[in-house]
């Protein structure tokens, strides 16, 4: 789009400039070190790279898990960030749920909020404990509180009973993650049963619903809801007909609950994931014969890894995006 700027190069410069220090101010780290003058040391995140083999590409090793799957059990292993995330304050004594907290995209903001310093509450299924009690240490190898909670979120009960647990573990709640979710493929609507569109709907909307009714009431000023939309809500594969609608759903659910809620101070958010590394996708997410080529038609040519979309959580709850609600931010490989 055109405006006064383009006219005038050296004003564009002037503005290039402002933007390029304000974004890399933002991502350098440290405060301190931003007023001595000096230049943070860049983490494996934030070094120069092509993104194109920054991780692993295709082809993969064909492989399914029942649901709801590990991620410790997948060839390559995930990379949610255990290794290379690096915090800088951004969440500082802030309290967070995160639902499916324990593998894929939940775990990377988990494990991001961290060393943001937050203290993390996760929710996830029983037969996930082995990959949630990973994530419970790492939270607490930054000097955090982890609150391990497990249970069923198609349960309209347990949801209820999640957010009092958390809230009590944590002594308040600042930032709602809604990131659980469900998707099982299907070649035909004829082939969706009742009961598997009944288990879409109540992960991916229902639970997002009751969750966040049961939260807003310790929800203060200054809070943050974030909900895991994705990139089919625009553009649905066929074969993914209930998810599909499930996760346009959720961007309404950002949209029309940030109207609600402004006036109360809390923003709500939605993040968009394009094809991501994670369980979801090895435990009927896609068929057997997609996961080889997973991702190979981004932009990107590969899919992402969880650590790759952390950054977006961490922005969505963070006070430095105090003027951005109602929005969907994408990591989509393009
Ligand atoms: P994942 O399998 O690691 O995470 C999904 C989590 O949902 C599971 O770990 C599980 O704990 C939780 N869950 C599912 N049913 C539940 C239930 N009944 N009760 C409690 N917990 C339940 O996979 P992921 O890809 O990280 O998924 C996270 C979110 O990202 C989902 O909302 C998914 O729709 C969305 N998403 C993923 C992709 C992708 O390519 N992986 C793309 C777009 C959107
Ligand atoms: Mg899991």
């Amino acid at each position: 789009m055109a405006d006064d700027t383009s006219h005038d190069p050296q004003r564009r410069l002037v503005l290039g400039g402002l933007a390029g220090g304000a974004a890399a101010a933002g991502l350098a780290g440290p405060a301190a070190a931003q007023t001595s003058g000096e230049t943070p040391a860049a983490s494996p995140l934030t070094e120069m790279r092509d993104p194109q083999d920054a991780y692993p590409q295709p082809p993969f090793e064909r492989q399914q898990q029942d649901w709801p799957g590990l991620a410790s059990e997948m060839t390559p292993v995930p990379d949610h960030g255990e290794e290379s995330y690096v915090g800088s304050g951004r969440l500082t004594g802030r309290r967070a749920l995160i639902t499916g907290g324990d593998s894929g995209i939940g775990r990377a903001a988990a494990i991001a909020y961290a060393r943001e310093g937050a203290d993390v509450a996760i929710n996830y299924l029983p037969a996930e404990e082995q990959d949630a009690q990973q994530v419970i240490a790492l939270i607490e190898a930054e000097g955090r509180t982890a609150v391990a909670i497990p249970g069923d979120i198609t349960d309209a009960a347990f949801c209820r009973d999640l957010v009092e647990r958390a809230v009590e573990g944590l002594g308040g709640l600042d930032i709602l993650v809604n990131n659980a979710g469900y998707q099982q493929f299907a070649e035909s609507i004829e082939d969706i049963s009742e009961e598997d569109f009944d288990t879409t709907m109540k992960t991916n909307i229902y639970a997002p619903f009751r969750i966040t009714k049961a939260a807003l009431p310790h929800m203060e000023a200054g809070s943050a809801i974030v909900i895991t939309t994705s990139v089919v809500a625009e553009d649905p594969p066929e074969i993914l007909f209930d998810y599909a609608q499930t996760k346009a759903a959720n961007i309404i659910f950002a949209k029309a609950l940030a109207k609600q809620l402004g006036p109360r101070g809390i923003r709500v958010n939605a993040v968009a994931p394009g094809p991501f590394w994670t369980p979801l996708q090895v435990v009927g997410g896609q068929p057997a014969d997609a996961i080889p080529e997973f991702g190979a038609s981004t932009v990107i040519g590969r899919p992402g890894q969880p650590v790759e979309i952390a950054p977006l959580y961490v922005l969505a709850a963070s006070s430095e995006a105090s003027y951005s609600t109602g929005q969907v931010f994408e990591a989509t490989g393009g």
